[in-house]
């Protein structure tokens, strides 16, 4: 994109921090540092064979990041999350952590793992100034593991109780939920969460590009919470409404929460505080929405941090109010793992 028209933007003053044209503050940036992963789940990307990742020369190198980072921070954003494809494959991961965690303003820095390589990594990474990280696990049968990911499922149990060890607290699992796949492991995957200390959050599949039929695989959290031996396990009374991504319910061991995470049953676009960065540099203020525009082509072009600092205002300009998921599956490049979860 043209570096030029938003020098007009980049004039206005940011007292208020990063508003998008709803008044909603947008303070939370997720920054995808590779479009790779080691996992080839179904539901985050198309077959195999079908996606073809960026070449390493369109991806954001530390420097670039760590530059949008501050521009970002400038602008009031306060809670970072790295996430991809999978971060771990990114080699030096740390050093760009160490980067992140010592810009100013920047509160929270949280990554996304499906926690593979962790058992290597999780200490320096602690060390480097990582706060905390969600890990994906989707099941606790190996078998059904090694179907849906192609992965083994020992390495990722070593890699959560690195994460433990290492002091990445809140520890949080996440689990796509998916009819006929793994639906029937929630109350399993709850009493796991709940010996290692972690909390569980379950996910409603979204409809991206990917190589799993959703409408095939997609059950509502509500549908989940009918279930009797869910039900011995929490207590569904108190679901609150609010406008956060994760509802808590409590566990009636009294021993910690479960959350639930609808995107698709229960929109929470109204408190969404979300821009996402790609792996190549594009600015994404809303998820399902394919507009975006490309810092990297910015920078590249020898634009300023006024220039980066235009891209995250229009960027905020354009959020629209709902993000409304297509069904078409026409969209060329909406994969998760293309955009980063
Ligand atoms: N590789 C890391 C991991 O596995 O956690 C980070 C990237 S992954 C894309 C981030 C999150 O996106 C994961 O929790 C994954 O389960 C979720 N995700 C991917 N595709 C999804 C879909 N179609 N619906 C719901 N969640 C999805």
């Amino acid at each position: 994109m043209n570096a030029v028209p938003i020098t007009f933007y980049a004039k206005a003053e940011h007292a208020q921090g990063l508003q998008d044209s709803f008044g909603r503050k947008l303070n939370y940036l997720r920054i995808s540092v590779t479009d790779r992963c080691n996992m080839r789940c179904d539901y985050c990307r198309p077959s195999a064979d079908a996606y073809q990742a960026e070449p390493r020369s369109h991806i954001l190198s530390f420097e670039e990041i760590t530059r949008i980072v501050r521009v970002a921070a400038s602008l009031g954003v306060n809670k970072v999350r790295i996430t991809g494809g999978e971060p771990l494959v990114r080699k030096d991961l740390s050093t760009l952590i160490a980067q992140i965690a010592a810009i100013d303003g920047i509160t929270d820095l949280a990554m996304t793992s499906n926690a593979t390589y962790l058992a290597k990594y999780a200490q320096a990474l602690k060390d480097a100034g990582l706060s905390r990280i969600n890990i994906s696990l989707d099941t606790l049968n190996p078998l059904r593991f090694k179907k849906l990911t192609g992965s083994e499922l020992q390495p990722v149990l070593d890699g959560i109780q690195a994460a433990s060890d290492a002091g990445l607290f809140p520890l949080k699992l996440n689990t796509v939920l998916m009819k006929g796949i793994n639906e029937n492991e929630v109350p399993s995957l709850i009493d796991f969460a709940t010996e290692i200390g972690a909390t569980i959050r379950f996910i409603e599949l979204m409809p991206m590009k990917q190589g799993m039929d959703w409408d095939k695989h997609y059950i509502g959290i509500d549908e989940i919470l009918q279930r009797d031996d869910v039900q011995a396990r929490v207590d569904i009374s108190p679901m609150q409404t609010g406008n956060t991504a994760a509802r808590y319910l409590p566990l009636k061991d009294g021993r910690g929460e479960v959350g639930f995470i609808m995107p698709m049953s229960e929109r929470f676009c109204e408190g969404c505080n979300r821009l996402r960065l790609t792996s190549d540099g594009g600015l994404r203020s809303c998820l399902p929405a394919d507009k975006q525009m490309n810092i990297r082509d910015v920078i590249r072009a020898g634009g300023s941090d006024a220039d980066i600092r235009g891209v995250f205002l229009r960027s905020a300009l354009i959020k629209p109010e709902i993000g409304i998921y297509e069904f078409d599956g026409k969209a060329d490049k909406r994969s998760m793992i293309h955009i980063g979860g």
